[in-house]
């Protein structure tokens, strides 16, 4: 079984800081990681590759230093990584990054005689947007199945997945034909501590880099800032709620509690001539 795992190396939001004067992201700030959702994601082609065998391949688009975030995947159990780096990527849009990540997939499964499963992560933390996956399925004119939560089962003999989509109000089990594209949710699995030989591979390994020229038939009207329609407007860091209080006692009083703070001290369902407002 061929799987395919997109990953993007992201500055930790947790840390991360927003320059006040230019309302970007400080990156100094704050050290790059593999996007959480992206571990859980290679984690989760390790455990299909131990049922049904195969290779995983795992790909980026980003700076060099994206090269971290791949040894990371090798340290998880990746097999091989490709980063896709280039100045003309740069400034791209989720529209012209599903572009390019979609060149490069084209470009990885002529060479591996084919790809069984493409996996995302359901978003990236500074990004966030969740379009990255379904744009790169959508181009490839294959299903995209987002916020997965279990991989139910896999017949490669039948060409089809069953898989737990999370939804509002509980989950969804859906069958899909493949290859198909999975975006996964954290809830999919536990990323296990690495094991000694994947840790060694991981620091010897050096990810295979393409540039722009070693993809076929690309538009570069469609890469980096001139593909790319967003304009980001603003961005400042979201208003700090202040005074929260902590409510004692088991769930059932602190739901009484809580509706009685509402109702008296914040005057909600405030009563206007004998009549709820
Ligand atoms: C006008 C504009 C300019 C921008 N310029 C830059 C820039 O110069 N440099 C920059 O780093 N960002 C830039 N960005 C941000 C960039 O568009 C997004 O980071 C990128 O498109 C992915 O979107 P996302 O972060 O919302 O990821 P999501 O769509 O939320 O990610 C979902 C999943 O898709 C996959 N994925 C996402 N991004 C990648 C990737 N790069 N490689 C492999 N897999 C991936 C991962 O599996 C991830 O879990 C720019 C954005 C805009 C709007």
């Amino acid at each position: 079984m061929n799987i395919l795992v997109c990953v993007k190396q992201v500055p930790d939001t947790k840390i991360i800081k927003v320059n006040p004067k230019t309302n970007t992201l400080d990156r100094s700030s704050a050290p790059a990681i593999l996007n959480p959702y992206d571990a859980h994601a290679v984690q989760e082609a390790v455990r299909l590759k131990e049922i049904h065998g195969g290779k995983i391949t795992v790909l980026s688009m980003g700076p060099p230093q994206a090269k971290e975030a791949i040894k990371k995947c090798v340290e998880i159990g990746a097999d091989e990584g490709f980063l896709i780096s280039d100045r003309r990527f740069a400034g791209a849009d989720t529209l012209a990054t599903s572009y390019a990540l979609y060149k490069a997939v084209q470009k990885l499964m002529k060479q591996d005689g084919g790809i069984d499963l493409i996996l995302c992560g359901k978003h990236a933390i500074d990004g966030d947007t969740g379009q990255t996956g379904p744009g790169i399925a959508r181009r490839l004119l294959i299903p995209p199945l987002t916020n997965v939560i279990k991989v139910a089962e896999v017949n490669l003999e039948d060409r089809k997945i069953q898989v737990h989509r999370k939804i509002e109000d509980g989950y969804e089990l859906i069958e899909s034909a493949i290859p198909c594209l999975l975006t996964v949710e954290k809830e999919i699995n536990e990323v296990e501590y690495s094991p000694l030989p994947n840790m060694l591979k991981a620091a010897r390994y050096t990810p295979v880099v393409w540039t722009v020229d070693d993809l076929d038939d690309v538009d570069i009207k469609q890469l980096g800032l001139k593909g790319s329609p967003t304009i980001v407007g603003k961005m400042w860091p979201p208003a700090k709620s202040e005074g929260a209080q902590i409510l004692a006692g088991d769930s059932r009083e602190q739901v009484r509690e809580a509706v009685s703070i509402m109702l008296q001290q914040r005057e909600l369902f405030k009563v206007k001539g004998g009549e709820r407002v």
